[in-house]
C-alpha cells in the first residue's frame, strides 16, 4: 500500500471540506461546518493498478489562521488549491498560498480547483485566468455539490504524484 499525504488549501469557505466529504463519503451538506484544527480523512484507491491510501489533510481556512504552519505541510506529496469561482478574491489568495507553500516545501504536484461550477452563472472568474501554473500544476473545474470533477481531481493528483516516483 502506497501512502500519500495531500493537503487541502485555499481561502475560507471555498469548499475544501465539502470536496473531501464528497470524495470520501459521496455526500454534500449545505450546512456550514467550521473545521477546527485539522481533519484527516483516508481514501483508498487504485492508481496505475497499485493500491494507494490517500491521507487528506483538511486545514481550516479562516483568515486569521491563514499563516499555514509548516507542520501542516510537512510530508505532503501534493496539494489541492481550492478557489471559489463566485469570489474572484479567492483566486488571489490561492496565488499567495501557492507562493508560500512552494517556498516551504518546494515544487510538488498540485491542482487548482475552480470550485462551485454548479453556480457558473454567478462566477466572477473570467474565461482566461492569468496564472502560469508551471509544469507541476493544472486547473480543473469542480463542484462538491454535483460531484463534477471531484473524483478526477484526486485521481489526477495521485497519478501525478505516482509519476514523480
Ligand atoms: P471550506 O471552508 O473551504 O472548508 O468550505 P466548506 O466546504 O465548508 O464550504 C463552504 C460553503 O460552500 C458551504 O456552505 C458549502 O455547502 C458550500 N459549497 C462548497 N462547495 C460547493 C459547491 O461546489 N457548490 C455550491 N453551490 N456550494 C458549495
Ligand atoms: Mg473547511
Amino acid at each position: 500500500m502506497i501512502r500519500r499525504k495531500i493537503c487541502m488549501l485555499g481561502s475560507y469557505a471555498v469548499g475544501k471540506t465539502s470536496l473531501v466529504s464528497r470524495f470520501v463519503k459521496d455526500i454534500f451538506s449545505e450546512r456550514y461546518q467550521t473545521t477546527i484544527g485539522v481533519r484527516i480523512l483516508k481514501k483508498e484507491l487504485s492508481v496505475n493498478e497499485r493500491p494507494h491510501s490517500l491521507l487528506l489533510w483538511d486545514i481550516h481556512g479562516e483568515d486569521e489562521f491563514q499563516q499555514i504552519r509548516s507542520s501542516y505541510l510537512r510530508g505532503s506529496s501534493g496539494y489541492l488549491l481550492v478557489v471559489d469561482g463566485t469570489r474572484a478574491a479567492t483566486l488571489d489568495k490561492a496565488k499567495q498560498i501557492h507562493e508560500r507553500v512552494r517556498g516551504d516545501i518546494g515544487e510538488l504536484p498540485f491542482l487548482v480547483l475552480l470550485n462551485k461550477s454548479d453556480l457558473r452563472g454567478e462566477w466572477e472568474l473570467s474565461e482566461g485566468i492569468d496564472w502560469d501554473l508551471g509544469p507541476k500544476g493544472s486547473f480543473l473545474a469542480t463542484s462538491a455539490k454535483t460531484g463534477e470533477g471531484v473524483e478526477e481531481a484526486f485521481r489526477r493528483l495521485a497519478e501525478r504524484m505516482s509519476a514523480d516516483d
